[in-house]
């Protein structure tokens, strides 16, 4: 197909960073923050990826011994501005609201010192890369039917699914069968929180998988809650009664108690996300992962007239948001310089140069029932070298394509992880620079 190339002269950047999601934005932030040229390229027509278009809510909490926080930390404090966070019980201060988030990060790239140094180009995204043995020399971008071609020194694949890389001809790592589900995740309003905290209180008091918060330090006096249930036989949360009920009414099916999960939204007195419906994950067959998009659709619409019967404080519940990214947990690695493994993570390992540091569980959605893991770990550390391409010296891949196994990965892939990952590498570029 013929594109109309919207430059004659190529643009030059010190560093391009395809991806405006979670890795992508804090890797831009820092790049600009250090005085490099750098364009950001995002496909949707908004900043966040699986944060804001996948409804991930909330980050997990990390180490407190994380290193390459800064981003996080100015997420954290823009989005306290905007009533749009809120720092849980147990310190975690990731409850985030998905939709503002779009305007906060819009905000915190636009802000002086860092739009001096910075393109966006949304609805854009990559056509072809040209390449001279072990460097990247140019990409082709389309954006509207228009190809602009952009010349870099560095270029950073912030894709979560490896694409950049994959098109540039780079090695995939095929370490084992397993797979990891996706979900589609969802959004009800309406929701009366008092009647439903004080359900979930008189449900189940163990604290672990279901517990509830009045933020009285908030001036906003907001609640919130969590909780969840799965069909695994060895796990014993209390809401699965109700789950199991559903099916037996003919309300849900059996799959739809594979996993079902809700946090309250920070900023709002009547949402719940839903990190649920599981679907198939077809890696490589998109006629059946299309079909699947269809039936997790169908699951949302029973999930919410099951809620609407069987919890008090759904009764007058609305869909409010249906995820525009799918919940895709882990697609492609690309292999790196060095390949992270479960050994490293659960033997806490360290590097030169750690990139971060984190001890989020080993966390495997299973498409087998009594088969998901989660498994604690200790503080671990990820070296810069998992995040450097092996085919090309100037390529970089943070977020869920990073050079890691899959058990490493599964505990890896967590948002403020992928943002240490962004900040990690802006940091090393700019030394190098
Ligand atoms: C269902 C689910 C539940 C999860 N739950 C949690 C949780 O509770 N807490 C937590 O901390 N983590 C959770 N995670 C993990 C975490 O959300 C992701 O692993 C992380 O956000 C991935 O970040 P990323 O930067 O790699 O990808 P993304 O955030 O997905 O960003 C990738 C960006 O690249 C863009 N892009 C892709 N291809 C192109 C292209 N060719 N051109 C231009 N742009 C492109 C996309 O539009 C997107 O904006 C969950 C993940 C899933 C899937």
């Amino acid at each position: 197909m013929n594109y109309n190339i919207v430059m004659e002269k190529t643009i030059k950047y010190d560093v391009v960073i395809i991806g405006g999601g979670t890795s992508g934005c804090s890797c831009a932030y820092n790049c600009a923050k250090f005085g490099l040229k750098t364009l950001l390229v995002e496909k949707n027509n908004f900043l966040g990826g699986l944060m804001t278009g996948g409804l991930v809510v909330p980050v997990m909490k990390s180490s407190a011994q994380n290193i390459n926080c800064e981003y996080y930390n100015v997420l954290v404090n823009t989005a306290k501005k905007y009533n749009a966070q809120i720092t849980y019980k147990d310190k975690n201060d990731g409850w985030f609201n998905p939709e503002c988030l779009k305007i906060i990060l819009d905000d915190i790239l636009n802000q002086n010192e860092i739009k001096n140094n910075l393109d966006i180009l949304f609805e854009t995204t990559v056509l072809n890369i040209e390449t001279l043995d072990k460097k990247i020399n140019k990409a082709i971008l389309i954006s509207n039917m228009l190809s602009l071609p952009i010349v870099s020194k560095y270029y950073i694949d912030a894709t979560g699914s490896g694409e950049f890389s994959i098109l540039a001809g780079c090695e995939k790592l095929n370490d084992n069968n397993m797979i990891q589900q996706n979900t589609l995740r969802f959004i009800l309003n309406n929701v009366d929180f008092i009647k439903f905290k004080t359900f979930l209180d008189s449900l189940d008091d163990s604290e672990d998988i279901t517990n509830t918060y009045r933020d009285e330090r908030n001036t906003r006096n907001e609640m919130h809650f969590t909780t969840a249930s799965t069909w695994d036989e060895n796990q014993l949360w209390k809401l699965d009664k109700y789950l199991q009920k559903g099916v037996k009414d003919k309300i849900l099916h059996e799959e739809d108690r594979a996993y079902f999960q809700i946090f309250s939204i920070a900023g709002t007195n009547d949402s719940v996300a839903f990190n649920c419906p599981r679907i198939n994950n077809y890696k490589d067959n998109p006629f059946m992962s299309s079909l699947e998009l269809i039936n997790a659709r169908k699951s949302i619409w029973r999930i919410y007239n099951f809620c609407k019967i069987y919890f008090p404080g759904f009764e007058h519940a609305q869909i409010a948001n249906i995820a525009t990214q799918t919940g895709i947990r882990e697609q492609n690695r690309i292999k790196t310089r060095y390949i992270y493994t479960k050994d490293d993570l659960t033997s806490g390992k360290t590097f030169k140069n750690p990139v971060l540091k984190a001890n989020y569980s080993i966390d495997i959605h299973s498409d087998k029932k009594n088969k998901s893991i989660l498994q604690k770990t200790s503080t671990y550390e990820l070296p810069l070298e998992a995040l450097m391409s092996y085919d090309y010296d100037n390529l970089f891949i943070i977020g869920k394509a990073l050079g890691a196994d899959f058990y490493a990965h599964s505990a890896l892939r967590v948002q403020k992880s992928c943002m240490s990952m962004g900040e990690g590498v802006a940091k090393y570029l700019a030394k190098s620079n």
